[in-house]
């Protein structure tokens, strides 16, 4: 049987270009090499699925998209956050909006979107194959003839959406085919990057704090040639084996282009409730209370006890000298490394333990409006596999429903014409 639209990848992209491209009454195969869909759906959001940002404006879509906004203008404008929202409730899972106009499930379950998003697909018709790996797309006079598969089987249609993610999380499955597919069609793919990735430090003595979470701390990051502040923001971070990570760290990577060792510093405020003068007034409290214990047994009032060497080094403080006879300059100075404990940057970790993956298949080569590419008829991507990517906030999700419905809007209007 030839399929009108056949959709590689039952993640969230692909997942929702199948269902859209079948309520439109095209006849759909959905492909997906693992043995069920949207596994990496399963694990997004911590298991909570972050799966769209409530946010009404097309703008601030945009401004969350650091790759290539412009070219998602179109989608966007098409398939708004409140249609995904809509799409989701009207399958029977009812949301919530939460900080930042990130919405999650009312249950806190990933599984009920991938339930949502599997219903959708099914109620409309296509036919969801598991377990068959695609291996190439087949070509013929420069438009698509349809996939093979890892056996060599061939399955035939007019329009081929690859929407097979990134290389990120590989063990979900997303590792990289669609790019294969793409160079085979002779389209570039730009170089692949770790975004929203957890940063490595040039900082062996904060490894004595690894395991640590810091729920609520400020960071900022600066550049070292020119002393300008290029990112700051508040919120929970995790100091680990290699460096950082956490949230607020994994949002810093996506702001900090082309890291490389010597580039950038980072800085912690592990008291931002207290200034300088208020933290230094608290010391002092503390010191004169209990003037005959040591540095290290009056400071876990103040931090928890893993970061108290990291924070006597950074001072340069004796963490068994008696209180009463640290000098002023001395407390200056702890208050100083509590405030701007700082670290250079050295790198950051591998693309496979990355969030997202920036870079992919040229936007240059895609028309934006129908997700086609410029070089081969009837062939689209949808989803990560493109080079997009945006911050954290159901951003990234946005990006791969806004595509999906782009690229089945596209090719069923183009099979409508025909
Ligand atoms: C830990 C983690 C948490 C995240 N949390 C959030 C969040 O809360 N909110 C948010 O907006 N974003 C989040 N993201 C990012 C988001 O999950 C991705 O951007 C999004 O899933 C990309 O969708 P996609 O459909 O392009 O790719 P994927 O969801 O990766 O789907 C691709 C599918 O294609 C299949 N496939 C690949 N190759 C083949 C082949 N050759 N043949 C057949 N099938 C194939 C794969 O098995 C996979 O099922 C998170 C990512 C991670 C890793």
């Amino acid at each position: 049987m030839k399929y009108d639209v056949l959709v590689v990848g039952a993640g969230a992209a692909g997942l929702l270009a199948a269902g859209t491209a079948a309520s439109r009454g095209m006849r759909v195969l959905l492909l997906e090499k693992n043995d069920r869909p949207g596994r990496k759906l399963m694990i997004t959001g911590k298991g909570r699925c972050n799966v769209t940002n409530a946010c009404s404006l097309l703008n601030d879509l945009l401004d969350n998209v650091p790759g290539n906004p412009r070219f998602l203008y179109s989608a966007f404008s098409r398939f708004m956050p409140a249609d995904m929202i809509d799409l989701i409730e009207n399958e029977g899972v009812p949301l919530k909006i939460e900080r930042g106009n990130r919405v999650f499930p009312v249950s806190d379950k990933a599984a009920d979107i991938v339930d949502a998003l599997v219903r959708f697909v099914k109620r409309n018709g296509v036919r969801l194959l598991t377990g068959v790996r695609v291996r190439s797309v087949e070509i013929e006079g420069g438009a698509v003839a349809g996939v093979k598969d890892a056996d060599g089987r061939l399955y035939e249609a007019k329009n081929v959406i690859v929407a097979t993610g990134g290389m990120s999380y590989p063990l979900t499955g997303s590792t990289g085919d669609g790019y294969r597919f793409a160079e085979q069609a002779g389209h570039t793919v730009t170089p692949l990057r770790p975004s929203l990735v957890p940063l490595e430090l040039d900082a062996p003595s904060w490894r004595r704090a690894q395991g640590l979470t810091l729920k609520n701390c400020a960071i900022r990051v600066e550049e070292i040639c020119s002393c300008r502040e290029v990112y700051s923001d508040f919120g929970e971070l995790l100091f680990t084996h290699f460096g950082v990570s956490g949230p607020v760290i994994l949002s810093a990577s996506a702001h900090l282009r082309d890291i490389a060792p010597g580039k950038y510093t980072l800085y912690i405020d592990l008291k931002p409730a207290l200034s300088e003068e208020k933290l230094d007034a608290r010391l002092v409290r503390e010191f004169t209370s209990q003037p005959n214990k040591t540095l290290g047994n009056v400071l876990p009032a103040l931090l928890p006890h893993s970061v108290i060497p990291v924070i006597t080094a950074a001072a340069g403080a004796d963490p068994a000298r008696k209180v009463n006879q640290i000098p002023r300059e001395e407390r200056r100075g702890l208050v100083y490394a509590m405030k701007n404990l700082s670290a250079p940057i050295a790198g950051t970790r591998s693309i496979e333990e990355a969030v997202v993956t920036a870079g992919g298949v040229s936007v240059k080569e895609i028309d934006p409006r129908t997700m086609e590419s410029r070089l081969c008829r009837g062939l689209y991507f949808a989803g990560e596999v493109i080079d997009v990517d945006a911050y954290t906030g159901g951003f990234n999700l946005q990006i791969a429903f806004s595509t999906g419905a782009a690229a089945a809007y596209g090719a069923a209007a183009k099979e409508e014409k025909s």
